[in-house]
């Protein structure tokens, strides 16, 4: 899975997302997230098709919405994202949250059946506690690829950063810019003016030293290659430790059907 790919919640003006995802395409991002809940998935697949890249070196993502997480929901309503996305397989399905209609046995088992037809080539799982994730390590029979839940300098999750390295499986960071509240804070401020990038390259460069998926929002092309020149950016060890030490527990994204924990 590419360390960097593009989000897309909330960009959700047709002509304008699929804008976003062709841009991204072909300035040389090559994973796209998107979600049913979105509504965006045909704008998603309309950007696919008319970037100068080939479907099969684009690794998309798209995830399963809770009112849709009972078995044959499963099935059918992926089967229409397949249908709007313009494609005959994604690369990674997410259980969007454990809420709503999810049941371990149930909703997995539909998963597991998508897997071995083919049109699901990864099974993952998002906003998933390390109880969550234990119940469907014990459910799943395909392996567990992602859980993607979110994670910037300000909610740095150790907890489940242990636990995905101690099963195996891949942390995918939503909302990595902390849905803009990088941009104001001193740390990451004073990293920024050192090499002369925006604090969002910063985070996304410490994300990947930690060798975690970030998949950040952005709309215009400015944003879009911004976040692309994080590659490039090397942070000293010094400043991953800086960044590493902020005391801060921000969680920006918390609904009500949210895990019980997170209160
Ligand atoms: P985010 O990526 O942390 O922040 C997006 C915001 O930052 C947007 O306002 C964007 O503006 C702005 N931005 C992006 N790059 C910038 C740059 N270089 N300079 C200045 N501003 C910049 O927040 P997010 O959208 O919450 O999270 C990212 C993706 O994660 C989502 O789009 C979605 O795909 C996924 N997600 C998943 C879940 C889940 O439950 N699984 C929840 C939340 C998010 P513009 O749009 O104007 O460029």
């Amino acid at each position: 899975m590419p360390l960097l790919g593009l989000g897309t919640w909330q960009n959700d003006a047709p002509e304008q997302c699929a804008e976003s995802v062709t841009t991204a395409l072909e300035s040389g991002y090559r994973h796209i997230d998107t979600a049913q809940a979105y509504g965006n998935e045909a704008a998603v697949g309309d950007g696919i098709a008319a970037a100068d890249v080939d479907r099969e070196d684009v690794f998309l993502a798209t995830k399963v919405w809770t009112s849709n997480l009972a078995y044959d929901d499963v099935l059918e309503s992926t089967e229409a994202s397949l249908s709007k996305l313009g494609v005959d397989a994604v690369d990674l399905l997410y259980v969007h949250w454990p809420a709503g209609a999810y049941d371990p046995e149930e909703t997995l088992s539909a998963f597991d059946e998508l897997y071995e037809q083919g049109t699901v080539r990864n099974v993952g799982i998002s906003n998933f506690e390390p109880h969550h994730v234990e119940t469907a390590l014990d459910v799943l029979d395909a392996p567990l690829f992602a859980n993607q839940v979110e994670l910037h300098p300000f909610l740095q999750q150790a907890d489940l950063r242990a636990h995905a390295s101690e099963h195996d499986y891949e942390l995918v960071a939503y909302s990595p810019l902390a849905r803009g509240g990088v941009f104001h804070d001193d740390v990451l401020a004073d990293i920024a003016d050192t090499h002369d990038v925006s604090e969002a390259q910063v985070s996304l460069a410490w994300l990947r030293e930690k060798e975690i998926t970030a998949i950040p929002k952005a709309t215009s092309e400015t944003h879009i290659t911004d976040n692309l020149g994080s590659l490039d950016l090397e942070l000293t060890g010094e400043e991953v430790a800086r960044i590493d030490d902020i005391e801060r527990t921000d969680r920006r994204v918390n609904p009500d059907f949210g895990p019980d924990s997170w209160d």
